[in-house]
């Protein structure tokens, strides 16, 4: 048993490697639809669809932009996700969903 020292989370993939691309995509606790799941810019992360939708079809709260971060970072990962606000996008500009938009469990009714 090895819980002592929080060690307790999923294997990194490869420690001090640049290469930090998921084998395997984390699935949503909630539907278990594979998510994408990236660090914001303000120490959480989020999980974020995996295709992009033209921004009119996703609600102002929703939008998402994967940005790739110009100088190395403490997170072990040169892209982080960035709320597309302040911002308006072009109606037909690509933005990531949060997977919230479309996890099925929160809109369950028939
Ligand atoms: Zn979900």
């Amino acid at each position: 048993m090895a819980l002592a020292d929080g060690a307790t989370a999923a294997p990194r993939p490869q420690p001090d490697s640049d290469d930090v691309t998921w084998i395997e995509p984390p699935l949503c606790p909630e539907c278990g639809i594979s998510v994408r799941i990236y660090p914001t810019n303000y120490d959480r992360w989020v999980s974020l669809a995996m295709v992009e939708l033209p921004a009119k079809d996703v609600p102002e709260p929703f939008r998402w932009r994967l940005t790739r971060l110009p100088d190395p970072s403490p997170i072990s990962t040169d892209i982080a996700a960035v709320r597309v606000r302040g911002i308006d996008p072009l109606p037909g500009d690509p933005v990531v969903p949060a997977h919230r938009m479309m996890c099925v469990p929160e809109w369950g009714e028939p």
